[in-house]
């Protein structure tokens, strides 16, 4: 067996699945197969379930200090890894090698780091009455499912095992099939500083095979989800006649507005990173550009230079902006978009197929697209593409500013590019939307709510969020019985 061909982990140990049956990995930059993944089933799934279960009794009594000091030891290993992880999430996913050291393999570490101080901060709240005390103590809710997209793997997989576990929950990972090497590397990591086995267990496979069966599985406490929008109404109707905790972090269609304001240089540049990041694939990416009239033309002039200055290509060369798509049929979709804004009466103004050397003609490339002309309610302006595929549109008033942002089902982020913090701030308040961002964009703190509102999620994560999220308050309730004389 190929190296390469990855094992589940469960209870401890890397085991084969019960059948023969795998998954191809691909290389989305040559298109070539390069690893295999079991295709998991039920029977997996119950022997990890079983194996969280197993482990939840002492794992949660320890306190949240010793459990914090897990999370740094994990960190400290991790990081001995950093140029590892920064390698396999870019063959992995296509990324250009630069933002997988940059986000990956920066955010991976820092996401352990960061939970492992929280978590230690954590004390019991209490509440004085004048004849009584009520303290709040926080609970593990048991056993956990995290699953997660291919888009940022062990970015968003450390984001949910950091919280969970640091509160006492054990989990399940289920990673997605199209990215699996990262988790897999997390899994070694966590084997070889010795975590108590069955406190973090993973299941590779698809959504069918794998992911439903944890959903839907009834000694599953807990569904931490990140992904689309029509899989999480698949987790949705799973999890809730069970009334199992969840938490849903979907898709986004979000929206720039460039006021006539802004500094131009500055804004063009911000735009366009928030535009195309990691070939457009970020939930938070600003794919609809609302322009200002009086700026109009000349932003788009700015904007077009910029995205046809990004260098596309090698992944692995350090000087490349923009990498290849996640996969030949999300390369289908994407293209699909652009002929569909062409029928809607789009122009695209910048765009086309790249032209990338021999060893990549198989790999999944789109060169970064702008598309002008097209109604705001337009497919292409209202749906998420999830790709290098931006429109661009005028608009006179704040107001109408803010109505356009808010045409779409969803609800996830935005950014508000303004001289005037006041107008920044104003307009932020009217977009509805879990995160703006005002002259930047994916500026991150680790302490703020993260998540979407309408189609793009329940629930936040991030800082005391997580935490609240992967624990149970109980409240107590404190009493005297001592009788007083006076
Ligand atoms: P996806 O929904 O296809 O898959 C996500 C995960 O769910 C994968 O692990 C997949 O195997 C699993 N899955 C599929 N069907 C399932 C089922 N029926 N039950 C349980 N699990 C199932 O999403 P994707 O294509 O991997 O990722 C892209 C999407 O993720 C985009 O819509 C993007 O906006 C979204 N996303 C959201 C955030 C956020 O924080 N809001 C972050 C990153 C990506």
């Amino acid at each position: 067996m190929s190296s390469n061909n990855l094992m589940n982990y469960i209870a401890g140990e890397f085991v084969r699945q019960s059948s023969e049956d795998w998954m191809d990995v691909f290389e989305p930059a040559t298109g070539k197969q390069f690893a295999k993944v079991p295709h998991s089933g039920p029977q997996e799934v119950d022997q990890a379930v079983a194996a969280a279960r197993a482990a939840q009794p002492s794992w949660g009594a320890l306190t949240h200090s010793v459990r914090a000091d897990w999370l740094d030891r994990i960190a400290d290993s991790l990081e001995a890894k950093y140029e590892d992880i920064a390698a396999l999430e870019s063959r992995d996913t296509g990324k250009p090698i630069a933002l997988a050291r940059a986000v990956d393999a920066y955010r991976s570490v820092a996401n352990f780091r960061f939970f492992a101080d929280l978590v230690r901060e954590q004390g019991v709240e209490r509440f004085e009455m004048s004849d009584a005390t009520n303290i709040v103590v926080s609970k593990p809710v048991g056993v956990a499912a995290l699953i997660t997209p291919w888009n940022l793997p062990l970015y968003l997989l450390s984001w949910k095992v950091a919280p969970a576990i640091g509160m006492g929950n054990t989990v399940i990972c289920k990673p997605s099939e199209l990215t699996p090497m990262t988790a897999n590397l997390l899994m070694e990591t966590i084997h070889e500083v010795g975590l108590p086995s069955g406190v973090v267990n993973l299941v590779h496979g698809d959504g069918v095979g794998a992911g439903a069966p944890l959903t839907s599985h009834p000694d599953v406490d807990l569904v931490s989800f990140t992904g689309g929008t029509a899989t999480g109404a698949k987790v949705a109707a799973a999890a809730s006649p069970q009334f199992k905790k969840l938490s849903l972090e979907l898709g986004g269609k979000n929206a720039s507005i460039v006021f006539a304001d802004c500094d131009l240089e500055k804004t063009v540049e911000g735009v366009t990173r928030a535009a195309f990041l990691n070939q457009g694939q970020v939930c938070l990416c600003g794919s609809r550009i609302l322009i200002e009239d009086s700026i109009y033309d000349d932003f788009v002039e700015g904007f077009v230079d910029s995205v046809e200055s990004m260098k596309i290509g090698d992944p692995s060369d350090e000087s490349t902006q923009l990498g290849a798509l996640i996969s030949a049929e999300h390369l289908q979709k994407v293209e699909g978009y652009v002929s569909i804004a062409r029928e809607e009466g789009g122009e695209v103004l910048t765009g086309g197929s790249p032209c990338l050397p021999k060893e990549f003609e198989n790999g999944n490339w789109m060169a970064p697209t702008v598309i002008g002309g097209l109604p705001v309610d337009s497919r292409c302006s209202t749906e998420e593409i999830f790709g290098p595929v931006v429109t661009i549109h005028r608009f006179e008033t704040e107001q109408q500013a803010v109505d356009i942002a808010n045409n779409t089902r969803y609800g996830l982020a935005g950014s508000v590019w303004t001289g005037d913090l006041e107008k920044g701030r104003r307009v932020a308040e009217g977009i509805d939307t879990g995160m703006v961002w005002v002259n930047t964009w994916l500026h991150r703190d680790l302490r703020v709510p993260f998540g979407g509102v309408k189609d793009s999620g329940v629930g936040r994560e991030g800082g005391r969020w997580s935490l609240g999220f992967f624990s149970e308050p109980l409240n107590i309730c404190l009493k005297s019985n001592k009788i007083s004389n006076t």
